[in-house]
């Protein structure tokens, strides 16, 4: 068993470091011990692999990762956890702790000097604040990866292993679609956390494409649409769009309705074939 899923353990390191947990970073520390293993094992960590994780901790997954993977690199943004990284890795000498906010990490960077010449996958324990914008990062600079496997709160998970068009997407979902394959692995109960967060969790993958599902003319503004269109949820996708991206409604309108949807349609029943026509619509008539 790894010892730092062991409380007591945890509690003595965490007390002679004089740590508090910052709920502001999203900390809770995972202390069951059979979910880091399983993450290490679904997320790629295996010889031949370097491995990014985001957000250390105390260093549980870390350890996990790189017991398989040939190399890991760890970004974690909290300066408090080096001293206690450097007593909890220290039997590792195949992890690199980088001392960063991970929205401001040159990831690419990190792969060519790093991990170069290894494959390449992420995994983390996701800081909850920062689900979207870390996926969304990591999907939009194309990183050659083959995979992020990640925890993230149950419903932010739903969401983001959805299919386009139905109830529970979003726009993020449909990013997820376009750049990777998703995978709902397994749940995790909020009482494998210390301190418990106030949801449960689950951990998904993102099998990356080599490939997108189809050709867009203009990704950007594919995505300005797709977001535009669901900022704000219970207004039609009309009304969103018009709104967000200053669009006449009636121009929007006739996009949509060219589309092949209705004009009254909300955001989570266009498909992304509808949402690629509608942006090129758009542009076609210099809206956007
Ligand atoms: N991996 C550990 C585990 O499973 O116990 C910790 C997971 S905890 C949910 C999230 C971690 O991400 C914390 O250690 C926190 O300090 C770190 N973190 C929060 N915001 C971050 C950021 N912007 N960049 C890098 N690390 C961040």
């Amino acid at each position: 068993m790894n010892e730092l899923t062991d409380i007591k353990n945890i509690r003595d390191i965490l007390s002679r470091h004089g740590f508090t947990f910052s709920k502001a970073l999203g900390q809770n520390f995972l202390v069951n011990p059979s979910v880091c293993p399983r993450i290490a094992e679904l997320g790629n960590a295996k010889k031949g692999f370097g491995i990014i994780e985001i957000g250390t901790g105390i260093g549980v997954l870390t350890s996990e990762l790189a017991k398989r993977a040939d190399k890991v690199t760890a970004v974690e943004i909290d300066t408090r956890l080096m001293p206690i990284l450097a007593e909890t890795l220290a039997g590792y000498d195949n992890v690199h702790i980088v001392n960063a906010d991970v929205m401001k990490t040159d990831l690419a960077e990190i792969i060519r000097t790093d991990l170069a010449g290894l494959e390449t996958a992420v995994c983390a324990n996701l800081p909850y604040y920062i689900t979207s914008p870390v996926i969304m990062r990591l999907l939009e600079s194309r990183l050659p990866i083959r995979s992020i496997t990640v925890m993230v709160q149950k419903e932010a998970g739903v969401r983001l292993c959805a299919m386009p068009a139905t109830r529970e997407c979003g726009a993020v979902t449909y990013a997820v679609r376009y750049y990777a394959e998703p995978e709902m692995l397994f749940k995790v109960s909020r009482g494998s956390f210390m301190p418990p967060p106030n949801v449960d969790s689950c951990v998904i993958r993102l099998n990356i494409r080599e490939k997108p599902p189809f050709e867009l003319g203009n990704e950007e503004q594919y995505f300005r649409v797709v977001r535009g269109a669901f900022s704000q949820r219970r207004k039609t996708a009309a009304n969103s769009i018009s709104s967000a991206l200053g669009i006449e409604k009636s121009d929007v309108i006739s996009a949509i309705e060219k589309s092949g949807a209705e004009a009254s349609a909300r955001p989570e029943q266009l498909t992304p074939g509808q949402f690629a026509d509608i942006s090129q619509l758009l542009m076609k008539g210099n809206a956007l």
